[in-house]
């Protein structure tokens, strides 16, 4: 059977690469190539951003009410294809389905939540400090928005850029991560069918460092909107400071977890499983190294490996597989490298550490735990992005708080306690986007999503998220029979 050809959505047409260049996608689970996406250039790139700037305007002169109603409609489209879209998703990127298929809600429910705002724009009235005049500030769309995606969520990334983006009446290009193409081009084929005008969404696909950089660099861009690793938002923020567009980043996690002796240990282990090996640990929240207080670390360690012995690798589209495989060689043999690196500096393996022998295909990686680990090593300061979780004994709250926060990134956290103490403590002294306390995500529409540190700039979702893709513009409107002139100035009309 050979791959299906997907194809780009430019100006309301499906169209392939100028020079009929394509990119295989590889199912991470069986190692076959599943289909082919356009490997597209700069000018193409270019094309989408002059169609989103040509939608522009009618789609800002749209009142919002009407703007919601396709976003509506995408969101009754991703729900009605759920199943099929999950599918895909598993076969494109290794998730089980039942995360796949909640990917997808999640999605959905982007599209149904921003749509609420549609009445909700609100800008400012404020008293002037003259006489008969009003002050207002307005929320206006910035223009063209770009939205850069990663492979880990590839439906809920781009649905958690577009919809604020569309509400607020911008018009975008997206472009997916050439891993994970497929999700995104499906959501895109609904926003077609539901109805979206031409040139308001448009997908391209190709690489970051040409395709990416060309949507980063080009003036129209009027914000980039990107999540992914650090590395790459500090390059995006290097090339765009050409023409200073503005910027929402969503960058890598080193997320830390707390637990405490006072802590409902039975949850926080459940909590620990759930929170490191979600996604094969391929999620930006994802606890990537463990903070245990000495009093029950004896008890609470292995507790913890043998839970993680339990969990069952396998194949993602079967309802009792835990951890599907990575998204692809490399980024397993990222975790390998840790692992390696760990063992030469005399890090105890407590278990896993290895491709399984089961499956024998696929970038399967056994879940695996390290201990004895230090503070300063690369296993406790970079980010993994895979199931390996290093643990450190700790033997006060306040030095578990210190070692979580010495870190370059600021993404989300997790703390298990009773005491109210600790957790009034740990919401103020954790200098995380995100705490977690006594619970595990995933995080909520109607929560910020942000980075402290090296982890971002700006939010996603809440009303802070949809603020972001609006412009403030503020009016000194004079409503004086007779106006005067400002009282700074001494000109009088000589
Ligand atoms: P990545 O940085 O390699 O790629 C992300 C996207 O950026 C891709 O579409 C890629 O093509 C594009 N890109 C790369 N270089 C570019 C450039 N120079 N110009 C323009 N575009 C460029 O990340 P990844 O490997 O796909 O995803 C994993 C990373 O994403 C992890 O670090 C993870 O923590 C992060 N992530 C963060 C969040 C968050 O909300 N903070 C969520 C998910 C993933």
């Amino acid at each position: 059977m050979s791959a299906k050809r997907y194809q780009m959505f430019i100006d309301g047409e499906w169209v392939d690469s100028r020079k009929e260049e394509t990119i295989d996608v590889v199912n991470p689970t069986t190692e076959r190539v599943i289909a082919s996406v356009p490997k597209t250039d700069r000018e193409q790139a270019k094309t989408a951003l002059e169609a989103a700037e040509e939608a522009q305007p009618k789609w800002e002169d749209l009142p919002p009410i009407r703007r919601a109603s396709f976003l509506s409609k995408t969101a009754q489209l991703l729900l009605r294809d759920k199943e099929r879209l999950a599918r895909l998703l598993t076969s494109e990127q290794g998730k089980p389905l039942y995360e796949a298929r909640s990917e997808i809600e999640g999605a959905a429910s982007n599209f149904e939540y921003y749509a609420e705002f549609a009445r909700r724009i609100e800008g400012d009235v404020l008293p002037s400090d003259n006489p008969r005049q009003t002050v207002m500030i307005l929320k206006l769309p910035i223009g063209v928005v770009v939205s850069i995606t990663p492979w880990n969520f590839p439906s809920a990334t781009v649905a958690r850029k577009l919809a604020p983006a569309l509400i607020t009446g911008n018009t975008v290009v997206t472009k997916p991560s050439s891993n994970t193409p497929l999700s995104t081009i499906e959501m895109v084929r609904l926003m077609d069918e539901a109805g979206f005008p031409k040139g308001v969404v448009n997908a391209v696909t190709g690489s970051g460092s040409e395709v990416g950089d060309e949507l980063v660099t080009n003036k129209i861009t009027g914000l980039i909107t990107m999540t992914g690793s650090t590395e790459a938002g500090r390059t995006i923020m290097n090339h765009a400071s050409n023409h200073l567009p503005k910027l929402v980043l969503e960058l890598g996690g080193k997320a830390p977890f707390i637990v405490w002796h006072d802590a409902d240990i039975p949850w926080a282990l459940k909590c620990a499983i759930w929170a490191r090996f979600w996604n094969c640990g391929q999620t930006c929240i994802c606890s990537e190294r463990m903070y245990v207080d000495e009093k029950v670390k004896d008890k609470f360690v292995p507790a913890f490996v043998r839970m993680v012995k339990d969990l069952r690798l396998g194949n993602p589209l079967e309802p009792d597989t835990d951890l599907g495989p990575m998204v692809s060689r490399k980024e397993r043999e990222t975790s390998m490298g840790f692992v390696q690196r760990a063992k030469e500096e005399g890090d105890k393996i407590i278990i896993g550490g290895d491709k399984p022998s089961r499956p024998a295909k696929g970038w399967f990686f056994e879940p695996t735990v390290i201990e004895d680990v230090k503070q300063d090593s690369s296993l406790v300061q970079d980010e993994i992005f895979g199931p390996v979780v290093p643990i450190l004994e700790v033997d006060s709250f306040d030095k578990a708080i210190d070692f979580a926060n010495d870190s370059k990134y600021g993404l989300a956290s997790y703390v298990f306690t009773k005491d109210s103490t600790r957790v009034l403590k740990a919401m103020n002294r954790i200098k995380f986007g995100e705490s977690y306390i006594n619970q595990v995500g995933p995080e909520q529409l109607q929560g910020a999503h942000t980075g402290f540190r090296q982890s971002g700039l700006g939010a996603e979702g809440s009303r802070y998220g949809l603020e972001c893709y609006t412009q403030l513009k503020t009016c000194y409107v004079d409503w004086n029979d007779k106006p005067n002139l400002p009282y700074l100035f001494p000109y009088k009309g000589r």
